[in-house]
């Protein structure tokens, strides 16, 4: 039997609901499961973990993770701490530390869902999109002067090497190659941005040519908004830097009727250390404590890391119960206009798996 050792930080505010729903369905697939088993250690780290010890995660904390097979993380963000601490230093500590440099965020219309855009069937918007997860934009490069006074001074340089877009931009063709349409689009902004965005359509020239069999175009990230939202279905993988795929990804959740429900992952391809998964909203405080927090985004990046496991039957598994339940219109949160709670959710999801086992295992 194997065992998948899993590292949970719920982190802030509706994190700590939806990464211990997320536990739940995990030992709900392992209950029905002879070939695997998971060990979850979690960590409290976050923003109560700062107001305690300065700091969001330990100094070492990279350390106690470094052997864990996946990350199951929930949020970052707190109210009374600013923004960039929480962020810089939990989830992008992780990120970064462990060179997790593929951030892919799969975009469906879930069955039941209403989604905003009237004229789109659910199958025309079915989409992948990768960020760029290790530099561009984020870098973390900059700083400020004259802090105070009347000539003060800030900058934040976007950094991009041929190594980073490259590596990127080739998981990206091969994501699209293993996708049924094989089609890329490749994000950009070369027309305003004409240093390290011409260097990365330039590089895109030269990786497609590894990939004769994927059909690709680019988009000038302002364009590929409009696009999205009245040509979905001229989509499918979309690669783009980390701010313009951070944008192009809330619009994505959005179309696909919440912010609750999307998923994402931060890979490491090479698989020298544990990859990250979490739902892709925030710590939303405005709804934390009271149990109405959407579990299924968590669900969805649980789907991502089985997948990434090797588990593909039990990711499907999951995904055809999250299918299941928000077909149900009894069983969706006040984000998709129900009055269901996290638990009610997720005690369906973990049922629909239990009678999907058994149903396995009589055939
Ligand atoms: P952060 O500052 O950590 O990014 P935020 O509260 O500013 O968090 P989000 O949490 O990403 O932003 O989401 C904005 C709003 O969407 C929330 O305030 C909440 O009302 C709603 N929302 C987000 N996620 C969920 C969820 N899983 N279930 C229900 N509502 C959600």
């Amino acid at each position: 039997m194997k065992t998948y050792r899993i590292a949970t930080i719920p982190g802030d505010g509706i994190g700590k609901e939806v990464v211990p729903a997320g536990q739940q369905v995990l030992e709900a697939l392992a209950a029905r499961s002879d070939t695997f088993r998971f060990e979850f250690e979690n960590f409290d780290w976050g923003g109560d973990y700062y107001r305690r010890h300065g700091v969001m995660m330990p100094a070492d904390g990279l350390d106690a993770l470094r052997d864990k097979d996946a990350i199951l993380f929930g949020s970052a963000g707190d109210p009374h701490i600013p923004d960039h601490i929480t962020l810089w230093g939990l989830r992008l500590k992780i990120c970064q530390g462990f060179d997790q440099y593929a951030n892919v965020r799969p975009t469906r219309i879930l069955p039941g869902i209403d989604a905003p855009l009237k004229r789109c069937k659910p199958a025309d918007l079915d989409w992948v999109i990768v960020r760029e997860n290790s530099e561009g934009e984020y870098a973390g490069i900059g700083g400020r002067a004259h802090q105070g006074h009347p000539i003060e001074v800030a900058t934040d340089v976007s950094i991009m090497t041929r190594a980073g877009v490259e590596r990127v931009l080739r998981f990206a063709f091969r994501l699209a190659q293993s996708r049924p349409r094989k089609l890329l689009t490749v994000i950009t902004k070369s027309n305003a941005q004409r240093h390290a965005m011409v260097m990365w359509d330039e590089i895109a020239v030269q990786v497609s040519r590894e990939f004769p069999d994927v059909k690709w175009d680019k988009e000038l990230v302002d364009a590929a908004t409009a696009r999205m939202v009245n040509r979905p279905a001229s989509l499918d993988t979309i690669v783009a830097t980390n701010l313009h795929a951070d944008i192009l990804s809330d619009l994505a959740a959005a179309l696909a009727g919440s912010l609750g429900i999307a998923p994402t992952a931060n890979l490491d391809p090479e698989r020298r250390y544990p990859s990250m998964f979490e739902p892709i909203h925030g710590s939303a405080f405005d709804i934390m404590g009271k149990g109405l927090a959407n579990p299924v985004g968590t669900f969805w990046s649980v789907v991502m890391m089985l997948d990434h496991l090797g588990e593909a039957d039990a990711a499907k598994s999951v995904m055809s119960a999250i299918e299941q339940v928000t077909a149900n219109p009894s069983l969706h949160t006040g984000d998709l206009g129900g009055t269901a709670t996290t638990t009610q959710v997720t005690d369906a999801v973990c049922k629909s798996i239990a009678a999907h086992s058994r149903s396995t295992l009589a055939t």
